[in-house]
């Protein structure tokens, strides 16, 4: 089964790994561990995970990590001067067609050899390093070789038992060791040389995914993307871009619209299909506040 799961997976560029569930102690134990950090204080994601559900052995016996190639989405607003281009990070924007995609392979897949999957929420990260498929970067992203940090992760549960699970301790890529090019390109300082977690209270995707006013100490000028941040991901040397861009060209009254128009239903038909492809309708009420510091209004 893991053969045609694999083949199918790779239709779509993607490759996939497996952990055993008897290793979830361990993940938990270094999530804790984390979570201990002055580095981590106020880590909501870390308090978001509960491992205990994944404890019961008679029905979950593997947690499947998926990785599928997410780009860059570049909304490109032609302007008299010279094109303004507003960069959406990996991850938000085909996240909606790669978790379809997955639902539907799977239930294909495993469904057919009589195997039940579940829906989890793990650090993925850290089971795609521990599992052998990615190694962390400085920025805390993880890293595949071909894709990489331009990836979306996802997994699932399964009965499903392997022969064969491949389980490695947490590393950093080599490369790390003397580049640094993240940790000098973070404008907020959020990086540590040698420390593959990010300081969340510093990130500013922490502070532009949420409501609110942003604290005075993240300068206007810091702002680089729709939602989150790619300076960190856009100098390393394992992102040659290539491929790893996709355009859509967008109008300036449409972007007047994302500023004044407040209901996500009352924008345009050709405007909310972009902004839905992209993931960007569960961002709207955040949209206006955001775009204000990449464009001159
Ligand atoms: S920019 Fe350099 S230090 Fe940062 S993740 Fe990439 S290789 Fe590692
Ligand atoms: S996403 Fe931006 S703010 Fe966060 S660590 Fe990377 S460069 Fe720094």
């Amino acid at each position: 089964m893991l053969q045609e799961f694999s083949s199918e997976l790779r239709k779509r560029d993607s490759v996939f790994s497996v952990v055993n569930i008897n290793k979830i102690a361990e993940i938990e134990s270094e999530i804790t561990s984390q979570r201990n950090i002055l580095f981590f204080e106020n880590n909501h994601h870390i308090d978001d995970y509960n491992f205990e559900p994944y404890k019961d052995k008679n029905s979950i016996n593997s947690i499947f990590i998926i990785a599928t190639p997410s780009p860059i989405y570049i909304l490109r607003m032609k302007s008299s001067k010279e094109d303004i281009d507003i960069k959406i990070p990996p991850i938000y924007g085909n996240r909606n067609q790669i978790l379809e995609d997955i639902k539907n392979t799977t239930a294909k897949i495993f469904g057919k050899h009589g195997f039940s999957t579940f829906p989890v929420i793990l650090p993925k990260k850290l089971l795609a390093v521990c599992s052998g498929m990615a190694q962390y970067g400085n920025n805390g992203l993880t890293y595949i070789n071909g894709m990489g940090s331009y990836f979306r992760l996802t997994a699932f549960a399964s009965d499903f038992r392997s022969d064969h699970y491949t389980w490695l301790k947490p590393s950093m890529m080599k490369t790390c060791q003397y580049c640094g090019k993240c940790i000098e390109n973070c404008p907020t300082k959020a990086l540590k040389r040698g420390n593959p977690w990010v300081n969340i209270n510093r990130c500013i995707t922490e502070f532009n995914e949420r409501d609110g006013t942003f604290p005075d100490w993240i300068h206007s000028d810091w702002h680089n993307c729709l939602v989150g941040c790619i300076r960190c991901q856009e100098v390393c040397p394992y992102n040659s871009q290539k491929g790893q861009i996709k355009i859509i060209p967008i109008e300036r009254s449409e972007v007047n619209d994302i500023i004044n128009i407040k209901r996500f239903d009352d924008l345009s038909e050709h405007l909310k299909r972009i902004l839905i492809t992209l993931n960007m309708d569960r961002y709207y009420s955040k949209l206006k506040r955001n775009i204000g510091y990449l464009i001159k209004q």
